[in-house]
């Protein structure tokens, strides 16, 4: 496994790829062969204004390295017209990298309507949009691959992002899906979760880890789970600063509180066996909602071998 992950031939949609990540991400990509549409809608980072400017510079970068690129300033909202850059420049689309965000940062009771519905439309919808563009593309070809960006704020939760929290991780519900309904077209989808120096996270991260946590740390991976030699669709993976690693669902073995067929079960009986119900001692992995269902059968199978 030594060659070099290249991707000549290969088109990529990066959106928000004017600045941050999704610049990294768009640069590296150029230099390693693939033709690619910086889209950027040029706004700031609570979703205001636009600009053609910032989309532009990338674009102007990755040409003087020698690469190719076009620009694309439309919202994610209009995920069609973003796809439609890549056939009429490139005429295909192999990549997409669902990478464009905004923030409305408020603790959960000031939460304004805009609030909520401009960051679900930017991250959730852009992103379902620009997919649902892009998929039959890559179906039909039966190559593709897919990034979904989701946050740590989203798995874990953070204090005054409930608005972005929601949409980070209703992105990893999409990613889960369209991983399953594309796996046999080899369309492959993976959602990460990076953590970096940019203007979105300046004055949130340190200054010392604002400047550690480069862009370019988080691109690596990018580009890996988009080569066509990786096989993993469906993951959800971190990124940040040159360290790298894997999230997985963790369901503890629990118990069956039921004590016989007709039986109820009532709430002091679940109270009375907490600590078994969450005892993660025996804890299991399941990756689907078959090995999920496979391991409730099990469970209330063993429950009425003993009742
Ligand atoms: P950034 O602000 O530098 O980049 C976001 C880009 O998206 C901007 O260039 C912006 O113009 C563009 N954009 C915003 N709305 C758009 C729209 N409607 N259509 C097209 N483009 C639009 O911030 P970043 O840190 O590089 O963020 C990139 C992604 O990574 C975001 O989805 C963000 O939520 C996510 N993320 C970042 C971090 C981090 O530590 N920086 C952590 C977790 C998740």
């Amino acid at each position: 496994m030594s060659s070099t992950l290249r991707f000549d031939g290969k088109v990529a949609i990066i959106t928000g790829a004017g600045g941050g990540l999704g610049r990294s991400y768009a640069l590296l990509f150029g230099s390693r062969g693939a033709k690619v549409v910086v889209n950027d809608l040029g706004g700031d980072t609570k979703g205001e204004g636009k600009s053609s400017r910032a989309a532009d510079k990338v674009v102007e970068e990755i040409q003087n390295a020698g690469g190719i690129a076009v620009a694309n300033y439309n919202s994610v909202e209009d995920g069609e017209k973003i796809v439609q850059t890549a056939l009429d420049n490139f005429g295909r689309v192999d990549i997409l990298v669902n990478n464009a965000g905004i923030l409305r940062d408020r603790s959960f009771a000031r939460i304004s309507d805009t609030d909520w519905d401009l960051v679900q439309r930017v991250h959730l919808r852009g992103a379902f949009m620009v997919t649902r563009a892009a998929f039959p593309i890559m179906k039909k070809q039966k190559y593709g691959r897919i990034i979904m960006t989701s946050s740590t704020s989203g798995v874990y939760g953070n204090f005054g992002q409930a608005n972005y929290s929601a949409a980070k991780l209703g992105l990893l519900g999409l990613s889960n899906t369209v991983a399953i309904e594309g796996y046999k077209y080899n369309v492959h989808c993976n959602t990460i979760t990076p953590v970096s120096g940019t203007r979105m996270t300046e004055g949130v991260l340190p200054p010392e880890m604002f400047d550690e946590l480069k862009p370019e740390f988080v691109a690596p991976l990018v580009l890996w789970l988009c080569h066509e030699d990786c096989e993993d669709s469906g993951g959800l993976y971190k990124a940040a600063g040159g360290w790298y690693g894997k999230f997985r669902w963790e369901l503890t073995e629990g118990l069956v509180c039921q004590k016989s067929q007709e039986a109820l079960v009532t709430p002091e009986e679940v109270r009375d066996n907490w600590e078994k119900i969450i005892d993660f001692k025996g804890a299991h992995h399941p990756a689907s909602t078959y090995e999920d269902s496979a391991l409730l059968a099990m469970a209330l199978q063993g429950n009425r071998g003993n009742s």
